[in-house]
């Protein structure tokens, strides 16, 4: 995949009803939403996001630093001197997002790839709540982002499993996640046709 598209494939809020109108607690879901479809842009941006839907909730302890595989820790607190490279923060934001959506994209069918689930819960980065959402997020601020965000997912697919192996979409050529397969499949979108194995399947008989 080329860079530009990975920028431009910036997947949109699902607008599903059921997402809406469940009773039970979606805001992990929306915050991993939310950071793959608007990355932050600045420390100050992905602070705020930890403040939203982190901190605020009583999730994670609000993080002085960041930190991915590649990368040294990244400040992300007022009390720094000197604001972080802005360039520091996108690319450390932008290989978090990239690997949380090829998790979410080894998800898909045909491999249905789910370690990434049970990578969160012995991570300790989910915790069982005991209320009628039985997962939560409890990442700590010595995680990978990509962890972080990951766990957010990871709660809510818990939690709502047969709803993601029912809805969830992750475009396998731009990683653009969708919740309505019946557009272009679990793993196209509206500009990539799903799969180069759906589309052989449709086509194959015994005229072949
Ligand atoms: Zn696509």
């Amino acid at each position: 995949m080329r860079q530009e598209d990975f920028h431009t494939a910036i997947p949109t809020l699902p607008s599903a009803p059921s997402l809406v109108a469940s009773d039970h607690d979606r805001r992990a879901l929306l915050a991993a939403l939310t950071f793959v479809g608007r990355p932050p842009r600045s420390a100050a941006a992905l602070a705020s996001w930890f403040e939203k839907h982190l901190v605020a909730p009583g999730k994670m302890e609000r993080p002085a630093y960041v930190t991915e595989g590649f990368s040294k820790h990244v400040a992300l607190g007022l009390q720094v001197p000197a604001a972080p490279d802005a360039s520091e923060i996108e690319e450390l934001v932008d290989a978090a997002r990239f690997r949380v959506l090829a998790a979410l994209r080894a998800f898909m069918p045909p491999t249905a790839d789910d370690r990434f689930l049970a990578a969160a819960v012995d991570g300790g980065r989910v915790r069982p709540t005991g209320g009628p959402g039985p997962w939560e997020p409890c990442p700590r601020e010595d995680d990978l982002l990509s962890d972080i965000v990951l766990s957010l997912f990871a709660a809510d697919i818990l939690n709502f499993r047969e709803f993601h192996e029912a809805y969830l979409c992750v475009c396998k050529t731009c990683l653009r996640i969708d919740f309505d397969p019946s557009r272009s499949g679990r793993t196209g979108c509206p500009e990539h046709e799903p799969t180069a194995t759906v589309s052989v399947m449709r086509r194959s008989g015994p005229s072949l």
